[in-house]
């Protein structure tokens, strides 16, 4: 994306400030109406005015970085073994439909969501690859996963017998994959009760058990003991599905971290999510696999300000003017995920140096502050209103990363993705 300065508004020039005056003169108050007419401007206009056009910050998913990241999985995966796209909570902030179908297209085979509504989104876009819910809904929304063919997870008999109904009434199949407890302890079937589950709804014929898959929940630390034994605990109870002559469809238990790490795991499907946006599950995989984050988040100066020495920036004063600053403000704050407690920590990217954001964040704008002595073998900045800046990205040798904000946060770089993408309209290059 490329904009002048201004070009976002609409270049105006001098004389035609002047014209219109003029003619405003002339016109007497009565012909200004308040209000505009419905269509008076077109519709075609008014959708030609996009995202960072509409407010100066946006995020860009870099959608090559995506088709890298599944690339790197595939190449790691043990042959014959399915890639399945975890695209929830909006493509963990990327924008679901983008990533899914990229995704897709670069040699996934299915896709996995979080909610209902997340996998009737991506059928109203076209989406026609296997979607698995990874949890079990509530059986109200039967209905709606047999209409979008959406296939959940199951851990009730409450719930699949309800489904199962549902789906007999219409002469429908209701495929499900099987979800095991093999030690997280969040949802599933307990792994020493699988068997039993699976004859108590077996009698339903219009259920299909197209999958069965557990999930890690220590994948990603050094310390293997857990992560082991929930392993072991997920391929005996498979063993007993067999042993009972029930086919437990596609197995699956690996997500980024394992599938990265234990190719033991892989079996017939592995789940990939935070990788595939181009983030290390762990320190280990770094330096081993070339994974490329696929966001960056962008905003232009939309005003500046020069205050003298010890006056204060934003809400509570925290932080004031040494003098010879320039504070800057762009148009992103808490509620567009750029967390308050990151207010006086955070740096942001401008012109390939790291300035520093100064002031508490607010909820829609913060300030960053620019030194305008020359210092070092430092260049004099400049800014201007209508100047790009990085929150994340990286430029001349100067970078912000997600993971520096999440450790900041004392969080997972997951949550600063899903966060970024609240409010900031995305802008995808191919
Ligand atoms: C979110 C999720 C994944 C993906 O995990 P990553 O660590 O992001 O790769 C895989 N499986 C289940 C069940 C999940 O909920």
């Amino acid at each position: 994306m490329s904009f002048n300065a201004f070009g976002a508004q609409g270049a105006s020039t001098g004389r035609d400030v002047q014209e219109f005056l003029r003619a405003a003169r002339e016109r007497s108050d009565a012909q200004y109406r308040m209000k505009a007419e419905p269509d008076e401007f077109s519709e075609e206009r008014l959708e030609g005015i996009t995202g960072p056009d509409r407010r100066w910050s946006w995020i860009e998913v870099d959608l090559s970085a995506i088709r890298n990241n599944v690339a790197v999985a595939k190449r790691r995966l043990t042959p014959g073994c399915r890639l399945m796209a975890v695209v929830k909570a909006n493509g963990y902030g990327h924008g679901a439909v983008a990533v899914a179908r990229t995704a897709l297209s670069a040699g996934a085979a299915q896709i996995a969501v979080a909610t209902v509504n997340e996998g009737v989104e991506l059928r109203e876009a076209g989406i026609e690859a296997p979607i698995l819910v990874l949890s079990e809904p509530p059986a109200t929304a039967a209905p709606v996963l047999l209409a979008y063919n959406l296939m959940p997870s199951v851990y009730t008999a409450e719930f699949a017998i309800a489904y199962a109904e549902e789906a007999d009434a219409h002469g429908l199949r209701a495929p499900f994959h099987l979800a095991v407890n093999t030690g997280m302890n969040r949802i599933g079937v307990r792994f020493d009760e699988a068997v039993d589950f699976l004859r108590q709804i077996s009698f339903h014929r219009a259920l299909v058990q197209e999958g069965t898959f557990t999930h890690f929940a220590t994948a990603d630390c050094a310390e293997t003991l857990d992560f082991n034994m929930q392993f072991r605990r997920f391929k005996e109870t498979i063993a007993a599905i067999r042993a009972m002559g029930i086919n437990p469809g596609l197995v699956h238990c690996a997500n980024s971290a394992a599938l990265l790490r234990y190719p033991e795991t892989h079996m017939d499907m592995a789940r990939l999510g935070i990788s595939m946006y181009g983030f290390h599950p762990c320190p280990e995989t770094r330096g081993r696999f070339d994974l490329r984050p696929a966001m960056s988040v962008h905003a232009r100066i939309t005003a500046i300000n020069m205050p003298p020495m010890s006056e204060g920036v934003s809400y509570g004063m925290n932080y004031r003017s040494p003098g010879s600053v320039k504070i800057c403000a762009i148009p992103i704050g808490y509620a567009d995920g750029y967390a308050r407690a990151l207010s006086g920590r955070a740096s942001v990217v401008y012109d390939g140096h790291l300035c520093r954001q100064v002031g508490n964040i607010c909820m829609d704008q913060c300030m960053f502050e620019v030194d305008l002595r020359s210092y070092g073998t430092h260049r004099r900045l400049d800014p201007q209103v209508g100047d790009e800046v990085l929150l994340v990205g990286a430029q001349g040798g100067a970078a912000v990363s997600i993971e520096d904000i999440a450790d900041m946060l004392g969080t997972i770089p997951h949550e600063v993705c899903c966060a970024l993408s609240a409010r900031m309209p995305k802008v995808y290059l191919r």
